[in-house]
């Protein structure tokens, strides 16, 4: 046990700005009280955003098949190739998302789908010029480095060669999906036939090398002790410290329903919001940090705006993958800017590289369109008997 002057030291050099070593930063997520860990945390905070904004993003995630090789134990959405319940949009569908999306003031749009075996470069190359012909306006964050890796597979090419061609095609950044944990034990343990972290990790630091930035994910709670996660996290700063491509760091909570590996989830709200502190702390060299209403729920959500968080991701026009796994929450954009009002701080709409496109700075100026929800179409809820947010 870490005594109480020793821990303050910590606290104090991290809320100054000071770098903190791994084995301080398992010692604040173990030992530091919970109060004292989120003023700290809040104090980086603010110093790095002293007016006060968090920020919110309208985007789509359009998974575009399920259809996937990779079979992760913790997946919910994938269906083996030759399945049954197996499909994948057209490009027709994908564009007809894309066109609602913008309809609905969408600026980002996230591709994200199983590896399947019949989709290669071509196919990637073809969709993504298809939606900048379409729809130049919408910022492609998408795939990540799990797909790199399999397109790689699929037509024998080299990492680098699959990024420079997607940047080519019209990709503007990676989302940080497929990080999962990428520690060798708990990775193996919940997605054996996925890279390994390393690879991982090296695929996102060849995209930010040619110009292609990212974010940097975790998903908690599938079994990895607390020096695993915070091992997570020093393998990214490692890489950020070379690259500086990652533009924010964003942990949820594994959700276990409907999969192969099942169980309670292991990450409870208090742990959630420590780690969110933690990481506050622990990436001095990442600019931003997402807390999740998706997985946590909006009262947690709301709370990581005082544990560090500056943003609180997307209204999520569309998501299936989580939610197939029972991530129930549901919202729209009204709620999402009073939650960030209720916390005290100015609600903004960004966009992917978080500049911000609208202040909410009154009230009665707030945007009054009731479509634009969460999950305004999901295929996932089919599988979840729950309403959708109105
Ligand atoms: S998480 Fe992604 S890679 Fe893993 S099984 Fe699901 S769709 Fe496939």
């Amino acid at each position: 046990m870490t005594s109480a002057t020793s821990l303050q030291s910590i606290l104090d050099r991290a809320a100054d700005g000071g770098r903190i070593t791994p084995e301080e930063a398992l010692t604040l997520y173990t030992d530091a009280p919970l109060h004292a860990l989120g003023q700290a945390a809040d104090t980086v905070r603010r110093r790095r955003y002293p007016d006060d904004v968090a920020t919110y993003i309208i985007d789509r995630n359009i998974n575009y098949t399920n259809v996937c090789v990779t079979a992760c134990k913790f997946c919910a959405f994938y269906r083996s190739p030759k399945h049954s319940e197996g499909w994948t949009h057209p490009q027709e569908e994908i564009l007809r998302r894309c066109g609602e999306a913008v309809e609905l003031g969408a600026t980002q749009i996230m591709l994200q789908g199983g590896h399947s075996p019949e989709l290669g470069m071509e196919w990637y190359e073809q969709t993504f010029a298809a939606i900048k012909e379409h729809y130049p306006q919408l910022t492609l964050h998408s795939l990540g480095a799990s797909e790199v890796v399999h397109i790689g597979r699929v037509s024998n090419l080299d990492h680098a060669a699959v990024i420079s061609r997607l940047k080519a095609a019209g990709l503007d950044s990676f989302a940080g999906a497929g990080a999962e944990i990428l520690v060798d034990r708990p990775r193996t343990a919940i997605a054996p036939l996925k890279e390994k972290g390393d690879v991982w990790l090296s695929v996102m630091e060849t995209a930010h090398g040619l110009g292609l930035e990212s974010t940097a994910t975790f998903m908690m709670g599938t079994g990895e002790t607390n020096a695993e996660r915070i091992e997570h996290l020093r393998m990214i700063r490692d890489v950020q410290d070379r690259t500086g491509g990652f533009r924010s760091f964003i942990p949820w909570t594994y959700q276990p329903e409907n999969n192969h590996l099942k169980g309670r989830t292991q990450a409870t709200s208090l742990e959630y919001l420590r780690m969110v502190a933690v990481a506050r702390l622990f990436f001095d060299n990442v600019n931003h940090l997402q807390g999740s209403w998706l997985t946590t729920g909006k009262d947690i959500g709301q709370l990581t705006l005082h544990f560090g968080a500056d943003d609180l991701g997307s209204v999520m026009l569309e998501e299936n993958v989580v939610s197939s796994a029972g991530a129930k929450h549901r919202s729209n954009r009204q709620e999402l800017i009073d939650l960030i009002r209720g916390a005290g701080r100015v609600p903004a709409q960004r966009d992917t590289l978080y500049r911000h496109l609208v202040v909410h700075t009154d009230p009665a100026d707030d945007p009054v369109d009731d479509r634009v929800h969460s999950h305004f179409s999901s295929t996932a809820l089919k599988l979840l008997p729950v309403a959708t947010a109105s």
